[in-house]
């Protein structure tokens, strides 16, 4: 069978749906910009073809149309392509729920508040309504809003305005009937319940009266997750993502991402890590994918310790400022050594978050000891891998483990982190270099929505490690930046191996999947402060272009 005969048969497979007959026979080549490959030692190329999900040609652009004849090209414009650029940690839901929430930073009037709700309102009908940002002291009213000036905008469901400190907040007459406030409720200790002269409360509550309605804002509905994967999905297509590792994940998410896909409303690949609750049969039969291909169940994530921040990562020793506090671990060490031996039996992935030294070090322990202290290929993981004890660092590799890390965390968390650790324990912090340089695993993410959540950010800060706007510390380790190749290979290459795929994706070449980042930018060879004004051009994921900029 010649070429033209295993496309004649190929495109008549697909004449019962010719929606899908359309999206897989596509023929095309993109040209015009640099393409990078992601493969080691190769240079850019000045096209690529994608027939169908695969890459069929990539080098020069009269070889590609020789391999590809009849293709739609489309022309760069000077624009650089990368391989499908991938968070390999974040929270998919959160992300949408972000967009979800009203922010009312720039209100200036009360009047100006209720347009925004009123507008918010109509384009989200249903559900809860969460927003926040406002505070008065500007405004022209020269007062708190009340409850009558949201509920002539929102009378039958809850609604949660918090002033932009976070030491208050307007709640609705709905809210506060379902948390049971009314005029003869008091005030919490360290909090208050505005009243006025006739005695009902405004809708105002400060400090620790805000707790009275958080627990009653209802959690999100099975309405509010899709909005939320859907939302989630076009914005991360747009920042030119290509797929994401889906973390703390449950069993409604999944449920909904599935149909999702299935309607084609989320265009993305997604790899799922479940919460220790819902991951009963991940750790019964081991990783899976669902009849898209495109979203697949990989594994557990169990939390080892907490944040550095709030001082909740487990460390080996006191914070630097506060010797009373050493962090803590938050699972049971019985409960996870259950988990990692079923997910052992089972073949399912373990995510394990670990942000202090201490919790890495427990994490590698159990690992280790469940693991019978050999090197494996179980592609287990460790989730932000924050601050690692130098000699531990060996242990990723001597294992097997993949750290998975979050280049934005260092340049927010650099603020604090000195204060928090002291100068020898930031020696083990974010220390993308290091971890590269005992042969470990190392892939990148996001976080978000602790984060943005965008890959210029992640790129900018692996290879600049500078905050965003060109701010750095003495004790900012640069000597921790990685190359903008290794950069790369984070967000792509070790990706895909992260959830065991680094066969058919991660890099461009002959017979790898089709999934495209294109920015307006170079990131491979633009300043560091460029990239940060990239613009994404195009996205595609397995052959289907999902963002056009
Ligand atoms: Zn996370």
């Amino acid at each position: 069978m010649n070429r033209r005969e295993i496309l004649t048969a190929g495109s008549a497979a697909f004449v019962a749906s010719p929606a899908l007959a359309s999206a897989s026979s596509a023929r095309t080549i993109l040209t015009g910009g640099p393409i990078h490959t992601g493969v080691a030692g190769r240079s850019p190329a000045e096209a690529i073809a994608v027939e169908g999900s695969r890459v069929v040609a990539i080098g020069s652009l009269r070889a590609v149309r020789a391999a590809l004849p009849r293709a739609k090209e489309i022309d760069l414009a000077g624009a650089a392509a990368l391989p499908g650029l991938v968070d390999s940690h974040a929270h998919m839901t959160g992300i949408g729920l972000r967009e979800m929430t009203l922010n009312l930073d720039s209100v200036k009037s009360i009047a100006e508040l209720q347009a925004k709700l009123a507008a918010w309102a109509a384009q989200n009908p249903t559900g809860p309504i969460a927003g926040r940002g406002w505070i008065e002291t500007h405004w022209p009213e020269g007062r708190f809003p009340t409850r009558q000036d949201v509920d002539a905008i929102v009378p039958d469901r809850p609604l949660l305005l918090g002033r932009s400190d976070g030491h208050a907040a307007l709640a609705n007459s709905a809210l506060l009937k379902l948390a049971g406030i009314d005029s003869s409720t008091a005030s919490p200790p360290g909090g208050q319940i505005l009243k006025d002269a006739s005695g009902e409360p405004t809708g105002m509550l400060i400090d620790n009266a805000q707790a009275l309605v958080e627990s009653r804002m209802p959690t999100a509905t099975p309405d509010m997750i899709r909005q939320a994967l859907v939302k989630a999905d076009r914005l991360y297509a747009s920042r030119g993502w290509t797929g994401l590792h889906n973390m703390s994940v449950s069993g409604e998410d999944l449920i909904a991402l599935k149909a999702l896909a299935l309607s084609g409303e989320v265009q993305l690949r997604v790899d799922n890590y479940l919460d220790i609750p819902f991951a009963t049969e991940v750790l019964r039969r081991g990783p899976s994918v669902d009849s898209t291909g495109r979203i697949s169940t990989r594994g557990v994530k169990i939390y080892s310790d907490g944040a550095l921040g709030s001082r909740g990562a487990a460390l080996l020793a006191p914070y630097a400022d506060a010797p009373e506090s050493e962090g803590l671990l938050l699972t049971p060490e019985a409960q996870v050594l259950a988990v990692l031996e079923r997910a052992k039996k089972s073949g399912a992935q373990v995510a394990m978050h670990a942000i202090g030294d201490r919790g890495n070090r427990q994490s590698l322990d159990w690992f280790e000891r469940v693991l019978d202290h050999a090197k494996t290929n179980r592609r287990w993981r460790i989730e932000h891998a924050q601050v690692v004890s130098p000699p531990d660092m060996p242990r990723f590799a001597k294992l097997g483990v993949i750290a998975s890390m979050q280049p934005s965390h260092a340049i927010g968390d650099l603020f604090f982190a000195p204060a928090r650790l002291g100068p020898e324990r930031l020696k083990g912090a974010y220390a993308w270099t290091s971890l590269l340089k005992t042969g470990a695993v190392v892939c990148g993410g996001s976080d978000a929505p602790v984060e943005q959540g965008d890959p210029r950010i992640e790129f900018y800060a692996a290879i600049y490690r500078h905050a965003l706007n060109g701010y750095v510390g003495p004790d900012w380790g640069l000597e921790e930046r990685v190359s903008r190749q290794q950069a790369l290979g984070m967000f792509t290459r070790s990706a895909a191996y992260a959830v065991g795929a680094e066969r058919s994706r991660g890099t461009l070449a002959v017979g790898q999947a089709a999934s495209i980042s294109v920015f307006s930018r170079d990131f491979m060879t633009v300043k560091p402060a460029d990239i940060l004004d990239a613009k994404t051009v195009l996205t595609m994921v397995d052959g289907k272009i999902v963002y056009e900029g």
